[in-house]
């Protein structure tokens, strides 16, 4: 794809999962890559592997998205090693699913601080330097229940329709001095976060799937490759489903 060869890239989450398959599809592509999760260490063998293996540079940085030093480190970081963040891809998270009457306001308050502020805390950290650049790309992973609702999801469809309505306003900020915001919201892929999901409801989303099968991260990746790429250059504030057709707008 057009205009990833030698850019920066951070990618939040990025230990397993979608955030792994967008970082390795993205050092595909030519960009190095700022590996990134809670947990992930500096010196993580990923960091060797992904850097042999797509002959890229390759680095790992541990945030923790919920926390703005953390996430304004990750990219000054990122700028003092390697002189610009050129795309960043929000897109840690995690799940605390239960009916609202059975949801502790912790349980709220965390998907609130790990997805929503997650992603502002990126954006906002990032802005000046794409402002200045006068070039980037942001990408946030959002979900199609940020689009339906879903029962049993209260906290995380709110904060994944927020990340919709943050998305579209950072991209009318952000238009005039050529950087590119979109959102991008999975359907039911095969990840850590899926995995343990009981297997009735399982059978029950896959019944929802006109294309009746989860989707391989993979599938998700080369979508965000496009949007981090010139030939998604006039695309803007949009959220691309990537979901087999289970919500068509
Ligand atoms: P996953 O396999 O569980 O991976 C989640 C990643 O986020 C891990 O790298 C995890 O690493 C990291 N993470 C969790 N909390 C974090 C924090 N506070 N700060 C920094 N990193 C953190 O999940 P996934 O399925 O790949 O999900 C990736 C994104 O896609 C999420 O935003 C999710 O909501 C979204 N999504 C997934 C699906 C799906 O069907 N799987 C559908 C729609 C949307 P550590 O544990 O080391 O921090």
């Amino acid at each position: 794809m057009k205009g990833i060869q030698g850019k920066n890239a951070i990618i939040t989450g990025s230990s397993r999962g979608i955030g792994l398959a967008i970082a390795e599809r993205l050092a595909e592509e030519g960009a190095n890559i700022v590996l990134s999760s809670s947990s992930l260490k500096e010196d993580s063998p990923l960091v060797q592997e992904l850097a042999q293996k797509y002959q890229v540079k390759v680095m790992a940085i541990p945030a923790d998205v919920s926390s703005y030093t953390d996430v304004e480190h990750l990219i000054n970081k990122t700028k003092e090693e390697w002189g610009s963040v050129d795309i960043l891809v929000n897109n840690a998270g995690i799940t605390r699913d239960n009916l609202i009457l059975r949801m502790s306001l912790e349980d709220f308050n965390i998907i609130l601080d790990v997805h929503l502020k997650g992603v502002f805390h990126g954006v906002k950290a990032v802005y000046p330097l794409m402002m200045k650049q006068r070039s980037g790309k942001i990408i946030n992973i959002t979900s199609v229940v940020g689009i339906t609702g879903n029962a049993g999801q209260a906290n995380y469809a709110a904060a994944k329709a927020g990340i919709i309505a943050l998305t579209k306003s950072t991209a009318k900020e952000l238009a005039g001095r050529g950087v590119n915001v979109n959102a991008l919201a999975p359907g039911f892929i095969d990840t850590a976060m899926t995995d343990d999901m009981p297997e009735n409801i399982k059978t029950q989303i896959l019944s929802t799937i006109p294309m009746k099968r989860m989707a391989d991260p993979k599938e998700v990746a080369s979508v965000v490759a496009f949007l981090a790429s010139e030939d998604a250059s006039y695309i803007n504030g949009q959220t691309i489903t990537v979901d087999g057709g289970m919500v068509m707008q």
